[in-house]
């Protein structure tokens, strides 16, 4: 198999290509199963899941690292404008 099998939505299933219809069939539910296009099918969404998860984690990481450093800086001000202007 040159490309890894999709999973069927509802069970879970290894899903069955029918090479005439250009469709994916689960043997399961014995339905039709409209996935994306087989070459972007796992490639794409294993793709996508991993700049979700490293956006996310930059998120996080400008947010630990901006959120101290806002509240320093308010802080420091608010020490500099009592030392100056008391
Ligand atoms: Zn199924």
């Amino acid at each position: 198999m040159a490309y890894p099998q999709p999973r069927c939505p509802q069970c879970g299933a290894q899903l069955r290509l029918i090479t005439k219809e250009k469709r994916w069939f689960c043997d399961n539910c014995q339905t039709y199963v409209d996935v994306l296009p087989l070459e972007h099918t796992s490639i794409k969404g294993t793709s996508e899941g991993r700049r979700g998860f490293s956006e996310r984690l930059t998120l996080m990481i400008i947010l630990m690292i901006a959120i101290p450093m806002i509240s320093w800086l308010i802080w420091y001000l608010i020490l500099l404008s009592r030392l100056r202007f008391p």
